[in-house]
């Protein structure tokens, strides 16, 4: 067990023999939430400007991509082994017999022994969860959904396309099916207080799920969300990097422990980034809360 809470490494430590590092492929996947399947636009605070036609056909095969990762990391260590983390947009959205085509061809990778896929609740049909479980018999695979919050309301405002019953069905179907599962939070979404992020929190910790990805809400140039806080239509909040690793210290505190935290900060490139602009590297501001956590256990 980390030091103050279960984290990621101790989850992988329980599913794999040996260390583990996830190397993030896109496979040129799109979005229901932009390509009308279920709405257009996308989430207000989705940089739209990163969607484009180049993006979708990734210039390097999911295989190439791999190899050039484990070529990155292997240098450092020899031994690694990898997880192939489907990242970018959604990557259950699409022909199953594709889908798994893909996933296959990254589980025929050499050294490559589980997948990671990220998508949205609303994107799991059941035929795709059966040819998953089968394919959870032979190697591992994890899913991680976009929850983002509890709250229907807030759902709406940032235009997510989804509900938060939608997240219960897909985590219950999920772990139903014998798939590990977790679920990403975005941290002071407009019109959530701390009252409502606890609520988050309170709702994620009675679900069977076995991680968690948090991070802060950044404020991207060119998003809707942008605009609209710009035409004056609601604030986001203003945490200061001390506000938010004492409201991380609360997050901690309130989780069931049996989930693991993968993290807590994410940084989008600094040219598009608005607020907030704390200058903390992802591992500065981890340390600064592992020093908060030690002062609060002491
Ligand atoms: S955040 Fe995810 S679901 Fe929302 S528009 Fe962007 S890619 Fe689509």
């Amino acid at each position: 067990m980390g030091a103050y809470y279960r984290d990621f490494s101790d989850f992988l430590a329980e599913l794999f023999p040996c260390k583990m590092q996830k190397i993030a492929v896109n496979a040129g996947f799109t979005c229901p939430n932009r390509d009308g399947t279920k709405g257009r636009g996308g989430c207000t605070y989705c940089n739209n400007q990163t969607f484009n036609p180049g993006y979708c056909a990734p210039a390097l095969s999911v295989t190439e991509q791999l190899e050039e990762g484990k070529r990155f990391f292997g240098k450092k260590y020899p031994d690694m082994r990898y997880l192939a983390y489907f990242q970018a947009y959604t990557n259950t959205h699409g022909d199953i017999d594709r889908l798994m085509d893909l996933y296959e061809e990254a589980l025929a990778v050499d050294k490559v022994d589980g997948l990671i896929i990220g998508t949205r609740p609303d994107c799991m049909p059941d035929a795709l969860l059966q040819r998953l479980a089968q394919l959870n018999q032979s190697h591992r695979v994890i899913v991680e959904y976009g929850a983002e919050t509890s709250h229907n309301i807030t759902l709406e405002r940032i235009n997510r396309c989804h509900t938060w019953e939608e997240t219960v069905d897909a985590v219950m179907r999920t772990v139903e099916a014998g798939i590990p599962t977790g679920l990403h939070l975005i941290v002071g979404l407009p019109g959530e207080d701390e009252q409502m992020i606890m609520q988050t929190i309170d709702h994620i910790s009675q679900l069977p799920i076995a991680t968690v990805k948090l991070h802060q809400l950044q404020l991207v140039k060119g998003t809707r969300m942008a605009l609209e806080v710009e035409q004056g239509l609601y604030t986001v909040p203003q945490f200061t990097a001390e506000e938010y690793i004492d409201l991380c210290c609360k997050i901690v505190k309130r989780m069931a422990p049996t989930i693991a935290i993968e993290r807590f900060v994410s940084q989008s490139p600094d040219a598009l980034l608005i607020s907030p602009r704390w200058g903390l590297k992802n591992y500065q501001f981890t340390n600064l809360l592992h020093n908060r956590l030690k002062e609060l256990k002491s």
